[in-house]
């Protein structure tokens, strides 16, 4: 069973590509954020070793923090991608993910 599930029935058991798909489906084609700054990663904007730079401005200390970072911004209170569809992470350990599918129990 895969670890990863998203609303939209993607589901699969790798963080990172399942990080890559919220980054698909929220990131518009014009970066812009829901703060209305472009967020989008610098490939070497001037960061330490070590550290990634987002265009807004903002430092990560690591890939990970910069993906939240993205993942934050681009997100929209409704949860609705760019492809129209809602992408709810939906975590299948918890019991009221399970009744969510119709699971008995
Ligand atoms: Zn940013
Ligand atoms: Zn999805």
């Amino acid at each position: 069973m895969s670890c990863f599930h998203c609303s939209c029935g993607f589901a699969i058991d790798d963080a990172d590509a399942f990080g890559d798909h919220l980054r698909l489906v929220f990131t518009p084609d014009d970066d812009a954020g829901n703060d209305g700054r472009v967020h989008h990663e610098l490939d070497d904007g001037g960061a330490p070793p070590g550290r990634h730079a987002c265009a807004c401005g903002f430092s990560a200390g690591g890939i990970a923090e910069l993906d939240d970072h993205l993942l934050i911004v681009f997100i929209p209170s409704d949860d609705t991608g760019i492809d129209g569809q809602k992408h709810l992470v939906v975590d299948p350990s918890t019991p009221g993910g399970w009744r969510v599918q119709g699971t008995p129990g």
